[in-house]
Parts: C-alpha cells; sequence; structure tokens
C-alpha cells in the first residue's frame, strides 16, 4: 500500500502529455499489471454470481468470490463507440464528440473516430512504463489515424468494429439466428493491416484469449503490462468454437457466455501459472445492457428495467468484478461505480500521471477497492446520445425522458415533471414516486444544469463527413 502512495506522489510531479512525459523503466515501476476484459452487449442478469439461472460460470463465480463484486457499477453510455470511448478517457463522450443521437455508433463508413488529443488508458499507462496492448473490439474509427496503435497501444489484434457490421447485401434475414461468419464481411486486424476478412467469427473468442495469455507469458519477467481484452461477443451475431456448441442450457446465448467464462479463466490461470496473479489487478465488466430487440439471442438484465439503448438500469448498469489477489478486500460492494472511473483508478494505482489538462468525469475507486472505504461515486448523468436523459444522485434517479429499448419507441417520452425512483427500495424502475418528493426533483435538476454547465461545445465525430 505505502509503495502505492508514494508512487502517487512521484506521479503528481510528472507531466503527461502526447510526445514529453517522460517514460520510467520497468525496474523503477512497482505498479501492478492491469487486464480490463469487457465484453459487448452483456446484460447484468447474464452471470451464475448475477443470478443467471441456466447460464454456467464457475470461473467469473470464483473470481468474484476471490474479488469484489460490485452491484452498481455503471457504463456512460447504453451503446458500443460512447461507452467506449467513456472507459478509455474516464470523460463523459459529450466532452470528445463521441456520441450523437443521429448516429449513435461509429460505423465502417464514419471518417470520425476518437480524437487524437485524448489520453486513453492505453496512452496513461504506457507513459508511465507500461506494455499496453489492445485484443479485441476497438470501436473508436477504424481509420489508421484512430486504431489503437495511434492512441497509446503498442499492438492491436482485433474487429475494429461490431460484429454485425458489413453484413453482405442478400444474405438471409436469418443471418441472426443461423450466423455464418461469410455473411458479415468484418475485418481481423493486426496492428494497422487486415489479415483476415471475413474474420471466422467463431473463434474469435478463442483467438483473443489465446492472444492475451501469451501477452501474459511475454511480458513475465520484463515490464508491468496492460492488456485492454474487448471480446466482440456476446453482441449478435453469436459464435462460438466447436467446444462449446449445444454446452450450455441456455442455448446459443448461453454457449457464447460460456467460453467467455472460460476465457475468464484461461487468463486467471495463466496469471497464476505465471505467478503473477499476486501483482495483477483484473476488471471485468461490458459495455452497455442487453440487446433484447434479438429476444433470445439478446441477453437479460436480470431485475432491472429494459436493456442496450435505454438509459433505464437494464441498459446502462453491467455486472462488474475487480480481481487482485491478496491486495482487494473480497466482497460485495453495494455502491456506485462507473467505467469513468477506471483511468484515475488505474492511474492512481499504477503511479501513473492522471490527466489534469482537461475535464474529467471519473474517480479514484482504489479507497474502496483496496480498504473497502465508500465509494466516492455519489451520482451518474445518463445519457441518450448527446441528450441527458436520466440523472442519479444517491439512491434517486429522475428520468426526464424515456425511450425503451434499441429499436422499440421510435421517439421519446418527455416527462414533467420527471418520473422518480428510489433504486434502492426499487432497483427495477416500476414505482413512480415523483409526487411525494419535489425537494429531490429540485436537487436533480440542479445538478443535471450543473453538468450541462460544464461541457463545452467539439466537433461531433459521429456524425462528420471528412
Ligand atoms: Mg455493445
Amino acid at each position: 500500500m505505502r509503495s502505492i502512495h508514494c508512487l502517487t506522489m512521484l506521479a503528481m510531479l510528472l507531466p503527461i502529455g502526447l510526445g514529453g512525459a517522460p517514460t520510467l523503466f520497468a525496474n523503477e515501476l512497482a505498479g501492478p499489471n492491469v487486464i480490463v476484459i469487457f465484453c459487448d452487449d452483456l446484460g447484468y442478469g447474464d452471470l451464475g454470481c448475477f443470478g443467471h439461472p441456466t447460464i454456467g460460470t464457475p470461473h467469473l463465480d470464483q473470481m468474484a468470490a476471490e474479488g469484489q463484486k460490485w452491484t452498481e457499477f455503471y457504463v456512460a453510455a447504453s451503446v458500443c463507440t460512447p461507452s467506449r470511448a467513456a472507459l478509455q478517457t474516464g470523460r463523459y463522450p459529450i466532452r470528445n464528440g463521441m456520441c450523437s443521437m443521429k448516429r449513435r455508433v461509429l460505423f465502417p463508413d464514419s471518417t470520425g473516430g476518437l480524437p487524437p488529443q485524448e489520453i486513453t488508458l492505453g496512452r496513461m499507462l504506457k507513459q508511465r512504463g507500461y506494455a499496453t496492448h489492445a485484443v479485441g473490439k476497438w470501436h473508436l474509427g477504424h481509420l489508421p489515424k484512430y486504431l489503437p496503435t495511434q492512441h497509446g497501444y503498442d499492438s492491436y489484434f482485433g474487429i475494429p468494429y461490431s460484429n454485425d457490421m458489413d453484413f453482405v447485401k442478400g444474405s438471409s434475414k436469418q443471418r441472426f439466428e443461423d450466423p455464418k461468419s461469410k455473411n458479415f464481411n468484418v475485418p481481423l486486424m493486426q496492428d494497422n493491416k487486415i489479415i483476415e476478412r471475413p474474420a471466422d467469427q467463431t473463434t474469435i473468442t478463442k483467438r483473443f484469449t489465446e492472444r492475451a495469455c501469451d501477452l501474459i507469458r511475454q511480458h513475465k519477467n520484463d515490464q508491468p503490462f496492460f492488456i485492454y481484452l474487448a471480446h466482440n461477443l456476446p453482441h449478435v451475431p453469436l459464435f462460438r468454437s466447436p467446444d462449446f456448441e449445444n454446452a450450455s442450457r441456455r442455448g446459443l446465448y448461453g454457449d457464447v457466455i460460456e467460453e467467455i467464462d472460460w476465457s475468464v479463466g484461461q487468463v486467471l490461470n495463466t496469471l497464476r501459472e505465471t505467478g503473477l496473479d499476486k501483482n495483477t489487478l483484473v476488471v471485468f465488466t461490458s459495455d452497455n445492457g442487453p440487446w433484447k430487440s434479438f429476444k433470445q439471442q439478446g441477453g437479460s438484465a436480470g431485475l432491472l428495467r429494459d436493456g442496450k439503448g435505454s438509459t433505464w438500469e437494464g441498459g446502462m448498469r453491467e455486472p462488474t468484478v475487480f480481481w487482485w489477489p491478496g491486495t482487494i478486500e473480497p466482497g460485495v460492494v453495494m455502491e456506485m461505480g462507473s467505467t469513468l472511473d477506471l483511468l484515475p483508478t488505474l492511474g492512481n494505482l499504477a503511479g501513473a500521471a492522471v490527466p489534469a489538462d482537461r475535464t474529467l468525469d471519473g474517480l479514484d475507486l482504489s479507497p474502496t477497492l483496496l480498504e473497502n472505504k465508500p465509494s466516492p461515486r455519489d451520482q451518474m448523468i445518463y445519457y441518450h446520445g448527446d441528450e441527458i436523459f436520466a440523472v442519479r444522485k444517491g439512491m434517486y434517479k429522475a428520468h426526464f425522458k424515456t425511450k425503451t429499448s434499441y429499436q422499440g419507441q421510435r421517439q421519446a417520452a418527455v416527462h414533467d415533471p420527471p418520473l422518480l425512483f428510489h433504486l434502492g427500495h426499487d432497483p427495477g424502475e416500476q414505482y413512480d414516486i415523483a409526487k411525494q418528493h419535489p425537494d429531490v426533483i429540485e436537487g436533480l435538476r440542479q445538478l443535471k444544469t450543473k453538468h450541462e454547465a460544464s461541457v463545452e461545445p467539439v466537433e461531433n465525430q459521429l456524425t462528420r463527413k471528412n
């Protein structure tokens, strides 16, 4: 613990920037290795340790028992691109133009991406002397200037956007029910080069896992490493390797989750085998809630309302586990945290310089992780595109607008006065209590106004045409 605090003080003396920051050498570092495992469209209720009755996730269940299971952990957007921008930068995506009402994510014909001046997890840790590797889905711009290798990562191996994009025209509407890799012409990339197209999606979870385990072994005896392992699944179309065909009582969707669980087991076992488990922080979470439009092909948010694309809890709360044996206090944390918080938290733990020249929305969760202290986070702003739909402070959440799942309701419903829910008494957001608490609503309105005043206009990256 003491070494971490000393490193943090040292880091405060170090400037951070795009080119000029000093790099420390490996033997000067005492920070942990870090692995962030990030799923795509995994629901709050899709893991055994979060209550799913027919999907078997023994490795994640064990990880949760040995680590901290967070029950109120949020993403900053309910769809892929803005959620990933928030995780990488610790900033609401409104601050770097990575969210929009018109085009909610980046597409293969998009020309924008995460602006080069943004400081990602990779860049922050690289400047601290870490080896940094991105594996899997990126979705923050597929053009060369936006790829992970331009954003602080030493290497990249993965699919640069969603696995349902580039679908082959004329391929059957059944493409999601009986998916075939050939119907989705998505590229698999090594650094900035396409090495396979269409990517064989039946083996992507396996290959991403092997890549992550190879990197762990490769760095066993040299510098600390950061691996961002972002699975393309369980986003539709669903694929799993032959070993997991018909493995799960939950059907195809369960097979996919059980292969991801196997992957987690491989990563943790590799850390144990290399003796790095006591010096590695592993975080498991996902980018947004289940894609309910696809019915049984989509996941479950458990008792939470709605899913991907909405600002109801099911769209934005994710099953999250932190694991660092011997250092993290095991337990269940029923407090708020967010992917926004990873940048300052990992920065502090690694002794890296957290960017101080821009607005950060993330908070340092390390007191909760290391000492079981209350989480510093007591509020969340819920964006739908570039507009605030809801605000939470403490146990109360006000919805100013609502729109059910991704492709359901066409127009957002406007609520004035807003709907109000107590997420402790009513985590499923069933019982509006606005009439009883006008004072609470006023406080939440003020919080919304204050946040809006902190946002400066920037070029939108999702709708730009050049
Ligand atoms: Mg997603």
